[in-house]
């Protein structure tokens, strides 16, 4: 791969790749019909001035400087819909107690005192570093909005989100606690994420009421929340029935507010993990609805994997993922995407989306109708970011894309392809995961211990 990104160089980012394999699933409709059982195709593509120019099938354009890929994957640049760059890598200072939700629920809420422009920075500034390394091109962040840190927290990821704008367009979601919306100072909490480009985010569940009056207010905040979106313009980002609770069922409330509202295509729900634990019946009803609203699902396979079923001493019985392949099946968009790493919810995690994707194909068993599924890292959470043109492969699109030393899907998971080659604007990006001791350098710079 290193005489491949030579050799990129030195074409100066006017060049054909040849022979190259695409995950039909992002290329445009007219190649699709190329796809293996694999679900790729074989396509030569034009790259000039920093943009796709002509794809089409392989062994076609022999126009320009050629370099043959013999089979090689290029997917296009992933997007990474769902992650949480307040909290990460303070696994270390804010340890999981007992490795439960619960337990990463209250470290975290214990940690947010310490929480401060530079040493946050410093985190989330390395974990960009890393999604960029991997070959992210577009990050959505959900951030702690309620407690002491909240304001500060925004303000530094603005200006995170500024600093990064040319390598990962990053995008902030406000994730507040869902009786904030009824508040009296929701309007202007509201006002300030829509001044900001933010979206409206939280979990839903409201905590310390018993089940009925918890259900009651839910529906209360859930309403609010959408009649806030719909006024500000707002995009929707909520954390959804995140447990292997069958009588979790918010997901339905949710549906029922895009639909009503017409808000569909613009409003994501993350986890549903419950989804795998009701019985038939019910699953099938949540994703009719689902369906007929035009709302999206995010899955967190990483973390389903490491948070649901636990308990001390016990092997987990239950995988946690939401039932993925059921939920495509039904024609709604789905993607996957990073969720926590290096803090209480999740101990591992590098940002990279094709380790994100491995673990899905394996535990969803998605490897019997892998096609579509590229879509779930690449496509789909770019056009939920409302990324025109980006997570494609398509004539006019940005030249950003990753080439792997892999030739079909087996090849690709049997390795974490670190010799990847991330291609952004149509060069090769020299740049790797960042070391783990920069980190713990740029944090006592901060003034972190
Ligand atoms: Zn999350």
């Amino acid at each position: 791969m290193k005489s491949l990104a030579a050799r990129l160089e030195l074409a100066g980012g006017a060049y054909v790749l040849r022979g190259a394999r695409v995950p039909a699933a992002v290329l445009p409709a007219a190649l699709a019909g190329l796809a293996d059982a694999q679900g790729l195709a074989g396509v030569d593509l034009a790259v000039e001035g920093g943009r796709l120019g002509a794809v089409a099938p392989a062994g076609t354009l022999h126009a320009g400087a050629a370099l043959d890929l013999a089979g090689r994957q290029v997917w296009p640049a992933f997007h990474d819909l769902h992650t949480h760059l307040d909290k990460t890598h303070t696994l270390a200072r804010a340890p999981n107690a007992d490795g439960t939700l619960l337990g990463a629920v209250k470290a975290v809420m214990a940690d947010h005192a310490r929480w401060r422009p530079g040493e946050l920075e410093a985190r989330a500034d390395f974990a960009l570093r890393c999604a960029w390394a991997h070959g992210t091109a577009g990050l959505r962040t959900h951030l702690d909005a309620a407690g002491p840190q909240a304001r500060m927290a925004w303000e530094a990821m603005l200006a995170l989100r500024e600093g990064w704008a040319s390598r990962v367009r990053v995008q902030m979601v406000a994730m507040a606690p869902m009786e904030t919306y009824l508040d009296d100072g929701a309007e202007d909490f509201v006002r300030r994420v829509a001044e900001t480009g933010g979206v409206l985010g939280g979990v839903t569940r409201v905590p310390g009421l018993p089940p009925p009056a918890a259900r009651q207010r839910l529906a209360q905040a859930l309403a609010a929340l959408f009649d806030w979106a719909v006024r500000y313009g707002l995009d929707v980002d909520l954390h959804v029935d995140e447990s292997c609770e069958p009588e979790a069922d918010s997901l339905l409330e949710v549906a029922r507010h895009t639909q009503a509202r017409g808000l569909g295509g613009r409003v994501v729900c993350g986890h549903c993990c419950s989804l795998s634990v009701q019985t038939d019946e019910t699953r099938e009803r949540m994703l009719d609805a689902c369906r007929a609203a035009g709302l999206a699902i995010v899955g967190l396979p990483l973390v389903n994997l490491f948070l649901q079923d636990r308990a001390p001493d016990r092997t987990p019985r239950l995988r946690g993922l939401p039932p993925l392949q059921e939920i495509a099946a039904r024609g709604i968009p789905v993607a996957l995407s990073s969720d926590n790493c290096a803090d209480a919810f999740h101990a591992y995690g590098d940002y990279d989306m094709l380790e994100v994707f491995r673990e899905a194909v394996r535990n969803g068993h998605l490897d019997r109708h892998i096609g579509g599924w590229p879509a779930s890292v690449t496509a789909t959470p770019a056009a939920l970011m409302r990324q025109a043109g980006s997570g494609r492969i398509e004539e006019g699109g940005a030249a950003d894309f990753v080439i792997f030393d892999a030739r079909g899907i087996p090849e690709l998971l049997a390795r974490p392809q670190s010799d990847r080659l991330v291609v952004r604007a149509g060069r090769p990006l020299a740049v790797s995961p960042p070391p783990f001791d920069e980190l713990d350098a740029a944090l006592a710079r901060a003034g972190e211990a």
